[in-house]
């Protein structure tokens, strides 16, 4: 999501004749899209704002940006106002669009601006320039925003609530990613599964899935996140009827306790959540599930600590996001008693060494098979060799030439090394 909004940035200042460079030293314009969804990615983000200021004082035209979820949190313009005087340009998530003007009134007039609308339900914006970064793969919003309150969560603060686009403008853009030569899209929002849900003509998730994949071709579409509260049976159904929509799922558990759970305000119980898993190995037998697990939350104790364990046994993840829960000012849980953290940290070490265990036993699962595999980069630190995923979502390094990045090719996996495999080129 992020990343996509950095493009989005990107393609605004390309707009007005800016291009990219790759030292900041020979920047005319730093802009920082802020996270805030945990302690870490905003610490991050202030270290690295504070890290350019030395280039301020060297370049006096440099223009510094800081955009994105951290900007929008209740205070926080006035705060880096007050802590980062440099920075000449603050924009909350609903102003992005006004970055041309502020760069264009800091020039002309030198007027720094901060600019950060609370409106939780701002205008679905259309016909964004976007300076795409990601080599094969396009990103493709479906929707803005998040109604949930999960009570750990700052999303909903920060990012308003849901807004789907018009479906006729998904499918427009849709197409035009094809025709540009993408050859995976991956859809985007908080919670694709309640896309529609806001307009008031019909549309839905699954009918726009299944809008998707009457489209004919050689490519793949990928989509996130969903909420195991709505991923319905139709949704696993036209997943498993089309070539095009990968076998590749993400559901974030977060806890395998009922208890937890509900002190998270999931809407879903673990019975519930393995039923959902269930009908998916049932239709969709060889998919890729993936999922977010967080450990540390207010009132977790072992034995809930242990039902998250039974849960990653049970549905054996291809791979996980883990996380030790952070408390957000302003959420539910801030409130809570929180647990000591050299207990989440033991917590986290346990769990990522049983998720690995699981990874390396499905990766060895690969070995000997053939696989098809859009080709999508380099190999970090490999010359002469390429890397790319299998429709379930695994990453294949290979031998093979630069030009294959982009196409499709068939990979015999002749090693696995945790969550790596390794093949070779076969012939059809
Ligand atoms: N909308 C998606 C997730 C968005 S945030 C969903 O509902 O699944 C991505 C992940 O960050 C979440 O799934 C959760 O695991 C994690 N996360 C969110 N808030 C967090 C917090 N306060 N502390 C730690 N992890 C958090
Ligand atoms: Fe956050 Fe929950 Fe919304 Fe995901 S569904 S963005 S975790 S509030």
């Amino acid at each position: 999501m992020n990343i996509h909004e950095s493009e989005k940035i990107a393609g605004i200042l390309e707009d007005m004749g800016y291009s990219e460079c790759s030292d900041e030293k020979d920047a005319d314009i730093i802009v920082f899209n802020t996270c805030c969804i945990r302690d870490n990615a905003e610490k991050r983000a202030l270290g690295n704002i504070g890290a350019v200021k030395h280039l301020k004082k060297e370049n006096k035209n440099l223009i510094i940006a800081v955009v994105g979820c951290m900007t929008q949190q209740e205070g926080a313009g006035l705060t880096l106002r007050e802590k980062y005087p440099y920075v000449d340009i603050v924009l909350g998530t609903n102003n992005l669009h006004e970055l041309e003007n502020c760069i264009v009134r800091l020039r002309n007039s030198k007027k720094k601006s901060v600019l950060i609308d609370t409106n939780d339900r701002p205008q679905v914006r259309e016909g964004e320039r976007v300076y795409r970064t990601s080599g094969t793969n396009a990103w493709l919003n479906i929707m803005y925003g998040c109604n949930n309150f999960c009570t750990y969560c700052i999303v909903p603060y920060v990012r308003g609530r849901e807004r789907s686009r018009k479906m006729s403008n998904i499918m427009d853009e849709f197409k035009r990613l094809l025709d540009e030569g993408y050859k995976e899209i991956t859809l985007l929002g908080q919670n694709v599964n309640s896309y529609g849900h806001d307009l008031d003509d019909g549309s839905s998730f699954a009918g726009l899935l299944s809008e998707i994949s009457k489209i004919k071709g050689k490519h793949r579409v990928r989509f996130m996140t969903s909420h195991p509260k709505d991923l319905n049976r139709e949704v696993i159904d036209i997943i498993a009827e089309s070539p095009t929509i990968c076998n590749n799922i993400h559901l974030p558990i977060q806890s395998g306790s009922d208890k937890i759970l509900q002190l998270m305000n999931r809407h879903y119980t673990r019975d519930y959540y393995l039923e959902t898993i269930d009908a998916i190995k049932a239709k969709i037998p060889d998919c890729g599930i993936t999922t977010d697990i967080m450990v540390g939350f207010p009132y977790e104790t072992e034995e809930d600590f242990q039902d998250t364990l039974d849960i990653v046994r049970r549905v054996k993840y291809s791979s996980a996001f883990t996380f030790v829960y952070s408390v957000r000012r302003g959420t539910k849980a801030a409130l809570m008693p929180q647990i000591p953290p050299e207990v989440s940290k033991d917590r986290i070490t346990r769990l990522i060494a049983e998720q690995n265990k699981i990874t390396k036993e499905l990766s060895g699962l690969y070995e000997g098979k053939v696989y098809e595999v859009l080709c999508e980069d380099k190999a970090p630190k490999k010359e002469g060799y390429v890397c790319g995923r299998t429709d379930s979502g695994r990453l294949v390094t290979f031998k093979g030439e630069d030009k294959l990045i982009g196409s499709f090719v068939n990979v015999k996996i002749n090693k696995s090394q945790s969550a790596s495999l390794f093949g070779d080129i076969v012939e059809d």
